[in-house]
């Protein structure tokens, strides 16, 4: 897979050590001067993964959100959506504390289907086509057809679903939570609704259905 922006024909590949200064996106650089502005402490850039590049486990969340990764600079750093993801990561021995603040990730690595903060939380089918070069990025870092233990990616939601549909330049499965397909030889896809205070606070996403879906990953990784 080599890092082309899918779909995209006119515009040029984005390199991927050019990501920190990336506006391939105006209404998402316009919106971060707008709250880089109202809160001039926060990183208000686009947000590159954390986590070794040699990591077996890639999570794609949605986007930062607002005060937690917009904020931090890291995935999952600073929310609650974090701290509900790392309780169940903590529970399967792939970080050492359920704040991601204070934790070491063991072979995972985090993402987002977009790196900037969208308005709203909600990211325009353009936008995540561009930012899936990206991700089709961190996706060759994960796997190639020469890996012989699995991989996986965990999609957090409908949304990193499709970006992932994206990177990889394919028509996938549909998104349902708990999930599990080989997309490619060692290759696996899994679904977990996206830990959003949307999903946890209404019961849509309970820790023991988290849990669940981490405990098939972690065998995935380990057969
Ligand atoms: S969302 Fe992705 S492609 Fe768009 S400006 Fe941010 S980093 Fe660039």
């Amino acid at each position: 897979m080599d890092c082309a922006a899918p779909d995209d024909p006119g515009a040029p590949p984005l390199p991927y050590d050019r990501l920190a200064s990336c506006r391939a996106c105006p209404r998402l650089a316009r919106y971060l001067a707008e709250v880089r502005e109202q809160y001039p402490g926060y990183h208000c850039a686009p947000v590159p993964a954390w986590g070794s590049s040699r990591a077996r486990l890639l999570i794609v969340g949605l986007a930062p959100g607002k005060h937690g990764a917009n904020r931090t600079g890291r995935p999952f750093t600073g929310d609650a959506s974090g701290r509900f993801l790392f309780e169940g990561l903590l529970k399967v021995g792939l970080v050492t504390d359920a704040d991601p603040v204070n934790a070491t990730l063991r072979g995972v690595r985090l993402t987002n289907a977009v790196r900037c903060l969208p308005p709203e939380n909600r990211p325009r089918t353009a936008e995540l086509r561009r930012c899936s070069a990206y991700l089709r990025h961190e996706l060759n870092q994960l796997w190639s057809p020469a890996v012989r233990r699995p991989r996986c990616v965990l999609a957090l939601g409908r949304v990193a679903h499709l970006a992932v549909g994206y990177a990889l330049g394919r028509r996938l499965p549909a998104f349902a939570h708990g999930a599990t397909d080989e997309v490619a030889p060692h290759l696996w896809l899994a679904s977990l609704y996206h830990p959003s205070r949307q999903n946890t606070n209404t019961g849509r996403l309970t820790a023991a259905m988290r849990d669940d879906v981490l405990r098939r990953v972690v065998a995935l990784l380990d057969s």
